[in-house]
């Protein structure tokens, strides 16, 4: 059995990066850039103007009483030529007029009869240079990670409509089980609703993916095989859950073995163990248990990271921090458990609270956490007063 280190190796060993595909600027959010810089081609801002609504100025005019020549607002193109004992009443963002040096605000001016009095002001007082934030020609470092607004309004500065990113990788998701019926649908004795399906699809977008949600397959051989094989056939990974177990009707990692080839089955891990890696032609395969909670853990551990390999992004993207256990939980010895807590600030850093029952059908404790607690192998429990490394999934109230 590997341990989870080694399966994620294993899996990671497969991811390829996905090509690109140009972008509007307006859809760029939580998208990785292709290239790791641009160039720009424009100072920014493109001309000295003003940070400040006041008066534009020469500096060894002041203080003093100066005659105004008119104004500029932001847009405009004709410019008075500012001359000793002159001043051109000017707004934040508009262009500084020719022979201006200084700035001064409204609020300490004194504005009557075609005039302005105003205090001494230093040379380039309220003044933005025109390329003080880029220049022309300079390359624009792009971090090898999602863009965010501060990123992409970078971009827009720069004159650049649209970008070159990763396309998000098609991720198809299977949900195995006679059991399974759709939400919103009603039940009849035996059934249950399908968590999974909708849960791994938004945990693929949270990870820069595009989910393809196929059939919900029955537990029948023919029935998973085919649905395996056409989402195999249009995904750059194929996520099932259910059927990877052991009982006489889990047929997912038969199907894998009989359809492609499996790389292995099982991983030391608490919750999720029944994992099942493998391919079908070219598109890598993962079988996720079928409990609810046991899929999200392991797709956070496996398929996450998997899914920002192929956006070109190291990692899971998570904060790890050391947190200490308010509570002993029991675990299976054998397995590194990823129970599942909740973080707060203590008087000496963050302490972790148990976030409920921590079977993996029980998915109430999963969604009230906010960072899954790692206890490593050869250990019985998490002990009360421990320190052990966290994934902060959520935010830390
Ligand atoms: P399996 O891995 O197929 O043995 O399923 C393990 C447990 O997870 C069973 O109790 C299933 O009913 C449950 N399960 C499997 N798939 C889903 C699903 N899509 N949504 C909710 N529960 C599921
Ligand atoms: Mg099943």
């Amino acid at each position: 059995m590997l341990s989870v280190d080694e399966a994620r190796d294993r899996i990671l060993a497969h991811a390829r990066p996905t090509g690109v595909e140009r972008i509007a600027l307006s859809a760029l959010v939580g998208r990785v850039p292709a290239a790791t810089s641009v160039q720009a081609e424009v100072d920014v801002p493109p001309f000295a103007n003003s940070a400040m609504d006041g008066y534009a100025l020469r500096a060894a005019d002041t203080p003093g009483k100066l005659r105004l020549l008119g104004e500029v607002a932001a847009g405009a193109s004709s410019l008075p030529t500012v001359v000793d004992g002159t001043a051109v009443r000017i707004m934040t963002g508009a262009p500084i007029p020719p022979g201006a040096d200084a700035v001064v605000p409204i609020e300490v001016a004194d504005e009557t009869n075609a005039h302005v009095a105003v205090p001494a002001a230093e040379l380039g007082a309220y003044l933005r240079a025109a390329g003080h934030d880029t220049r022309a020609g300079e390359r624009v470092e792009l971090a090898a990670e999602p863009l965010t607004p501060s990123g992409i309004a970078v971009l827009a500065s720069l004159g650049l409509g649209e970008l070159e990113v990763r396309r998000a990788p098609r991720v198809a998701i299977l949900s195995t089980g006679d059991e399974l019926v759709a939400p919103g649908e009603p039940l009849v004795p035996g059934q249950i609703h399908d968590a999974n399906s909708a849960a791994l699809a938004a945990a693929v977008i949270e990870s820069g993916g595009e989910p393809l949600l196929l059939p919900r397959a029955p537990d029948d051989p023919a029935a998973i095989g085919r649905l395996l094989v056409e989402g195999a056939g249009d995904a750059d990974l194929l996520i099932a859950s259910g059927g990877v177990s052991v009982g006489r009707h889990d047929h997912v990692r038969g199907a894998i073995e009989h359809l492609g080839a499996l790389d292995f089955w099982l991983v030391r891990v608490q919750p999720g163990k029944p994992l099942a890696f493998g391919s079908i032609g070219t598109c890598p395969v993962i079988g996720l248990p079928g409990n609810p909670v046991s899929a999200l853990v392991t797709f956070e551990l496996f398929v996450r990271p998997f899914l920002r390999a192929m956006l070109g992004l190291a990692g899971d993207g998570r904060l790890h921090l050391p947190a200490t256990l308010a509570e002993r939980i029991a675990k299976d010895q054998e397995r590194r458990a990823y129970l599942r807590v909740v973080l707060s600030r203590g008087a000496d850093g963050l302490v972790a609270h148990s976030a409920g029952g921590q079977a993996s059908s029980q998915l109430r404790p999963l969604a009230a956490s906010n960072a899954l607690l790692i206890v490593p192998e050869g250990e019985p429990a998490g002990e009360a007063g421990a320190t052990y490394d966290a994934i902060l999934l959520g935010s830390l109230t």
